[in-house]
């Protein structure tokens, strides 16, 4: 990249000096510095934040009934071809827990941090609405929404699954064909307009904030270091730094996301107002398109072996 780059230039300005924190006090107050410096923040959230509001991984929802599958079993689009039924139902399963839980004082300090800073772009790994039920807006989801359903012939039909639809994946609604959850399964890759987004902001950035996540699985797993390496300062909040690069311009803050991101927060912009945003709700990437339509119960008959809801 040219020295001329004008993100270059401006990051001269926004970012403060590389600086070695030995302390975890030493850093909230450098990230603190970072973030209140910064044009553009780039937030990228993973299952952490989710365990916070006790919303279980993969494996740890894997209980009773769904402890007999093995997750290719129940994620990959072999699995759905062959127990269309059992998969639904193990989605309908998670998003009740979903439904259960709340956002926690971690999702509200990334809702405040995008009303103090000029921009902000979330990105998260999670398949949840938290961020959306505390007010975040224009997410990139990576690995699409456990609240939505899109057609899995491929045709643009999307809906939003209520309780009703539990028992059986109901039918398109544009083609007739089964609908499937809007996630990334095994051996799926995610959707490359979300990646390129991440990506894009994750250069452009001037403060990096990953949360909840070990930053180990690939491709998602590069984007900090894609922006360190592009002049970004990276904050990471996370309850343990075991797998994490470390570097000068990487600021390790050791804690939960709901009590550390709040007290970051806190310190970055106290007496500083809200800016004003044009952002409109409807350009809200993800449980858009709700449609109600009937099921069909015939649909999926065969499929004999699927276990009852959880
Ligand atoms: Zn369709």
């Amino acid at each position: 990249m040219p020295a001329s780059d004008p993100l270059l230039e401006r990051r001269r300005v926004a970012s403060p000096p590389p600086t070695d924190p030995q302390t975890r006090a030493e850093a909230l107050s450098v990230a603190a510095r970072a973030l209140r410096a910064a044009e553009h923040v780039c937030v990228f959230s993973g299952a952490g934040i989710s365990a916070e509001s006790g919303i279980p991984t993969f494996r740890d929802a894997q209980s009773g009934l769904w402890a007999q599958f093995t997750p290719q079993e129940l994620a990959t689009p072999e699995a759905f071809a062959a127990h269309p039924t059992r998969v639904w139902q193990w989605y309908a399963a998670r998003r009740a827990m979903v439904r259960a839980a709340q956002p926690n004082p971690g999702h509200q300090a990334l809702v405040t941090l995008a009303s103090r800073v000029a921009h902000c772009t979330l990105v998260t790994q999670n398949v949840d609405d938290l961020h959306e039920r505390a007010g975040s807006r224009d997410i990139i989801g990576l690995h699409g929404s456990l609240m939505r359903a899109r057609c899995s012939a491929g045709c643009p039909g999307t809906m939003v699954p209520t309780d009703a639809m539990a028992l059986e994946p109901p039918p398109c609604p544009a083609c007739g064909a089964l609908m499937r959850p809007d996630v990334v399964w095994f051996g799926e890759s995610m959707p490359m307009p979300a990646f390129e987004a991440a990506r894009s902001a994750a250069v452009a950035c001037d403060v990096f904030l990953s949360i909840g996540t070990s930053n180990v699985v690939e491709p998602a797993a590069s984007l900090p270091w894609i922006s360190a390496t592009h002049g970004a300062t990276v904050i990471v909040v996370n309850p343990t730094m075991e797998g994490q690069r470390r570097g000068p311009s990487i600021l390790p803050i050791e804690g939960p996301a709901g009590v550390m991101l709040p007290r970051l927060i806190a310190e970055a912009f106290a007496g500083r107002r809200a800016r004003r945003h044009d952002s409109g709700g409807a350009a809200a990437s993800r449980g858009a398109g709700a449609q109600d339509p009937t099921v069909d119960a015939s649909v999926d008959a065969a499929d004999e072996s699927t276990p009852p809801a959880a």
